[in-house]
């Protein structure tokens, strides 16, 4: 169940509540929120009935959670969640913007790309350290070695820093660097790194698995949540499908869907959906009207040079305009919906 205090309830009114709650030996956390402060206890409704909270002084009202996603689910929270990543609000009014390289490569190509991405008004810079391949003879990524690159990056342009963990056993060198931890989609079912991610300080990017359902991408969303990690943020890639013309199919409808059921906010990634660097902008553009709270992106100084997915990788100029094109069409539909979070 979700407790809805008054807006004026004391830190004494939600202590009595959690002292009830703890009592009865249910988990709960209590949620800060501009509106008010609620109290959620997943699984309090098995133990307790809503009628021995309602009257107490300073409640609302309780709300069930029906949901099997007592964590990840809408009613789960007052509110939308807005994810903060070294200052950048995911989830909220702005459109979130992540760009980068597939992978580190070297020095020169990490800070030619942080340079420009930077230049556009970006503020995060996404790279990969670890990269899961199909191919165990395709570029792995440089590690260790990447990482200290990526540390260096970002003091040198004060950029936020998006980087993928792809196991567990390496899992605290990528937490030691990255402001955002990626979770890939190859990973989304890799229940230990979930958990590890679960108890990580640092905030998730769950991409959504090769083939997984709404449902199976919240479940694994569920992993990282109830372990205590609140900063869970869901990324549409393309799912797998008879279509020959692209990498993956982008799942559009998949964005305000999974908006409609989960608070947590959801961006896209074009990139790796289309695998051809002339579809990246065209879906963008439509993953921004349908909802996305944020696109990721790759990008490369030289795309025919990269060692992972050049065929996706923006040149500098096309990421230039795709930048101004989603920015604009997020502007065109705040005018329309002004005070607006983005939920359709
Ligand atoms: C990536 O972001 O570089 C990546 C490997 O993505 P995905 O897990 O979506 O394939
Ligand atoms: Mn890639």
């Amino acid at each position: 169940m979700l407790i809805l205090m008054d807006q004026g309830a004391t830190p004494e009114h939600v202590g009595a509540v959690m002292a009830l709650l703890e009592a009865a030996g249910i988990r709960a956390y209590v949620q800060e929120s501009p509106a008010a402060t609620s109290i959620l206890a997943p699984h309090a409704s098995q133990v307790l009935k809503a009628d021995r909270i309602e009257p107490m002084d300073g409640v609302n009202r309780v709300v069930p959670i029906t949901s099997p996603f007592k964590l990840a689910s809408a009613d789960a929270a007052p509110g939308r969640t807005v994810v903060d990543v070294r200052g950048v609000k995911i989830g909220g009014r702005d459109l979130a913007l992540i760009a980068g390289p597939c992978g580190v490569e070297s020095r020169e190509q990490l800070f030619t790309v942080a340079r420009y991405v930077a230049e556009s008004g970006t503020r995060l810079l996404r790279a990969g350290a670890y990269k899961p391949r199909t191919s165990p003879y395709a570029f792995q990524g440089k590690g260790l070695e990447a990482l200290d690159l990526l540390e260096e990056v970002r003091r040198e342009f004060d950029l936020g820093i998006v980087t993928e963990a792809t196991e567990v056993e390496t899992f605290d060198e990528v937490e030691r660097v990255a402001d955002l931890v990626q979770i890939g989609a190859r990973n989304m079912q890799n229940f230990a790194l979930l958990k590890r991610a679960g108890r990580s300080t640092k905030p998730v990017l769950l991409k959504r698995g090769l083939s997984a359902t709404l449902e199976e991408w919240l479940f694994a969303a569920e992993y990282v949540l109830s372990e205590g990690n609140r900063n869970v943020i869901l990324c549409e890639r393309g799912i797998r499908t008879w279509s020959a013309h692209a990498r993956n199919t982008l799942d559009v409808s998949v964005i305000p869907a999974a908006k409609a059921l989960t608070h947590l906010p959801v961006i896209a990634d074009p990139s790796h959906a289309t695998g051809r660097r002339d579809l990246v902008i065209p879906c963008a553009r439509a993953a921004v009207a349908a909802g996305a709270d944020g696109i990721m992106v790759e990008t490369h100084c030289q795309p025919g040079q990269a060692l992972s997915d050049g065929p996706q990788a923006l040149l500098p100029s096309d990421f230039f305009q795709l930048v101004g094109q989603v920015t604009g069409i997020r502007d065109l539909l705040l005018k329309d919906h002004p005070g607006a979070t983005f939920c359709f």
